[in-house]
């Protein structure tokens, strides 16, 4: 059997580092890349598929570490979320995007369901608060609410919040519908603006096509509902074809534009029209 020692020698430093990125160290990173604006903004366009012409950006973060250069959003994103510290990067991004975003367009900004439900005490003023330092009005700001953690959308006061959101003119969107816990439930007792179908979805279109009737379902379901559709992880020509033959003209993928930089994404690349 192992020495006690070697073992000890193996357990010991995975513990230790698990310890630290759990709890001290990359919370305090984080916090830290907060306050020397290491975390930026990346915009990607959404567009009308049928003409290329853009009507909106999602606006995601990135992160610049010095020393480990860039960091994807699905590492430090949770992390932010449980440390309370995702309203501090919206306010730090849209300080970084002001006066940027192109006249008619919107702007997308992802906001948690937690951060709706217990972390923001106005949730109202502090889009508005958002907007303000975008310099643009509540009309162009759309919401994309994700769930991490299962929302109770029966729940009269989560209800009114999201009543009051689209009352103050926010363009309010469920963020990728289909997976998680977003889905029909929360269709029972509030109809959003907008649906974004997650791109697993989108690339059911190409693959094997099990799950291409949901997908279809889903399209189906919010036309009935006078939902907007918005298709993300538009890669392929033939997704957009599909897309667009049952009526879903907003798209939003690599096919017209990878998030990037403004002097990046401004002007666009024109998508590949048959
Ligand atoms: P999301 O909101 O669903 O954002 C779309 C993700 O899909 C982005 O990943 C984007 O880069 C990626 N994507 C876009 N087009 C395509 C495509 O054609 N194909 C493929 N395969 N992927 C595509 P990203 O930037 O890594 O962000 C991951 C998630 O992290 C986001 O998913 C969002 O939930 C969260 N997130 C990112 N930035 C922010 C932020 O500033 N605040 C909050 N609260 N969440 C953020
Ligand atoms: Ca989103
Ligand atoms: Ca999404
Ligand atoms: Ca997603």
């Amino acid at each position: 059997s192992l020495p006690l020692s070697l073992a000890l020698g193996l357990v010991l430093p995975a513990l230790i580092i698990r310890h630290h990125s759990h709890k001290g160290v990359l919370v305090d990173d984080l916090t830290t890349a907060l306050k020397r604006g290491e975390i930026a903004p990346v915009f990607q366009p959404i567009v009308d598929g049928g003409s290329g012409r853009v009507r909106g950006f999602e606006m995601m973060a990135r992160w610049h570490h010095p020393n480990l250069g860039q960091i994807t959003p699905d590492t430090f994103i949770p992390i932010m979320e449980r440390h309370g510290l995702l309203d501090s990067l919206l306010t730090s991004l849209a300080d970084q995007a002001r006066g940027k975003l192109p006249d008619a367009t919107y702007l997308s900004i992802n906001l948690s369901g937690e951060q709706l439900t217990h972390g923001l005490r106005d949730p109202i003023s502090f889009l508005l608060e958002i907007c303000h330092r975008l310099r643009i009005g509540a009309d162009r700001l759309m919401v994309e609410i994700t769930e991490r953690q299962a929302l109770d959308y029966d729940c009269p006061q989560l209800q009114e919040t999201l009543a009051l959101l689209r009352h103050t003119g926010f363009k309010l969107a469920f963020d990728d519908f289909g997976t998680g816990y977003n889905g029909i439930a929360c269709l029972r007792t509030f109809s959003p603006d907008v649906i974004k179908i997650d791109k697993s979805y989108v690339q059911t279109i190409n693959g094997e096509a099990i799950q291409r009737p949901v997908l279809e379902a889903i399209i189906q379901l919010s036309r009935q509902m006078g939902v907007e559709v918005i298709a993300e992880g538009v890669e392929t020509e033939a997704q957009r074809r599909f897309l667009l033959d049952r009526g879903v003209t907003s798209m939003q993928g690599y096919l017209f534009g990878r998030p990037a930089r403004w002097h990046d994404s401004c002007p666009l690349p024109q998508p590949a029209i048959a």
